[in-house]
């Protein structure tokens, strides 16, 4: 048998998570958002999940043929835009829509001679300071793209620096209003919390990431289990060893755990090597035979060692979810010091998958 950690991706959550998105924003349309490998829960394993989509978020041009080789028809956007000038004619036969964040891009569009006109997204610096131009220039820029020929159609796109913050976000769509004001045209801002949260940023397209897959923008679970959104991914393994320790016996590297009396452990065929947060500290819950266990000690590169005191049916073979369903990647998140982002999109490449 192989190394038996495995990562489950549940459709019916895709496709139900999607649902509640579309129910929060009726009448817009729906970028799924799926670079990163679609948040470490890999491309292929999920878009067929998110068919009822509008588009797809992504960030490499590869991952865009990907998905039109398999029958996509619908849009596609390249979240960076493009990162060399020869990509554009590839852009243009497969119809996908791109952002231009930066001068060299406009200079590029104008010197490229193409079969088919662009879809071109504006990135607009409204306080993120990362990409766009800035509040100064925007208008100039808008005007100049949507007098060129290479381009067809012309969107205007933001991305909030804090969207759990309302004065943030305030402060952001007044500047973005003021750009509407005198060139009205498609608008895509909000990202998962200011979609749940600031509906007046929904524009005419969103773009829903982490919700997606069921876990929350912000790292406190209950705040999305409450409108109904389903954990995508299941990460699990088995137990590969038992011990039995006397009391006052150290277990793991550097002995941070001591055992005050008789102690099973378990161990656990998963470490940080597969993703799992070496920062996770003792007590941090796993899930096996319906009950909450906890870890002891660090996280090691290939294994994790949790407490068997209270699970008596445990045995080698057993399984063991290290997050899904019963114990939330938030909480393990939050636990470690991150967010479920970094946990999910770090998940090894290197783990089996299985689509259910
Ligand atoms: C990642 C990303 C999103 C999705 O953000 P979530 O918080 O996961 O919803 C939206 N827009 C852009 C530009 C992004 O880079």
């Amino acid at each position: 048998m192989s190394r038996p950690i495995t990562a489950i991706i549940k459709t019916s959550s895709l496709e139900s998570n999607l649902d509640i998105i579309r129910s929060h924003a009726p009448n817009k349309k729906i970028w799924s958002v799926v670079k990163a490998n679609a948040y470490g829960h890999r491309l292929y394993a999920v878009w067929k999940g998110l068919k009822k989509t509008d588009g797809f978020a992504l960030l490499n041009l590869h991952e865009a043929i990907f998905l039109r080789k398999n029958g996509w028809k619908g849009a596609i956007l390249l979240l960076e835009g493009f990162f060399n000038p020869k990509e554009l004619a590839i852009i243009a036969y497969y119809n996908l829509t791109i952002t231009i964040h930066s001068k060299w891009q406009i200079q590029a569009i104008k010197r490229a001679t193409l079969k088919f006109p662009l879809n071109i997204y504006v990135k607009f610096n409204s306080g993120m300071n990362r990409f766009g131009f800035n509040e100064k220039i925007i208008l100039n820029v808008l005007e100049e793209l949507n007098s060129l020929k290479q381009i067809s159609t012309l969107a205007l796109m933001t991305h909030f620096s804090d969207s759990n913050n309302i004065e943030k976000i305030k402060e952001q769509m007044k500047k973005i209003n003021n750009v509407i004001q005198y060139f009205p045209c498609t608008q895509c801002y909000a990202n998962s919390s200011a979609i749940l949260w600031h509906p007046k940023t929904h524009g005419t397209w969103i773009r829903p990431g982490i919700i997606l897959y069921g876990a929350s923008p912000n790292g406190n679970w209950k705040d999305i289990s409450r409108n109904g959104f389903q954990p995508v991914m299941t990460l699990q393994s088995k137990l590969i060893a038992i011990q039995k320790i006397s009391a006052q016996e150290y277990i793991g590297y550097k002995g941070t755990y001591k055992t005050e009396k008789k102690r099973r452990i378990g161990i656990i065929a998963c470490g940080y090597a597969d993703g799992y947060p070496r920062n996770a500290p003792t007590g941090t819950p796993v899930w096996i035979h319906n009950t909450k266990s906890r870890i002891l000690g660090k996280v090691c590169m290939d294994t994790i060692t949790i407490d068997l005191q209270h699970c008596p049916y445990a045995k080698i073979g057993s399984n063991v979810e290290l997050w899904g369903k019963n114990i939330k990647v938030d909480e393990i998140a939050t636990l470690s010091g991150t967010l479920s982002y970094e946990l999910l999109s770090k998940l090894s490449q290197k783990i089996k998958m299985k689509i259910q």
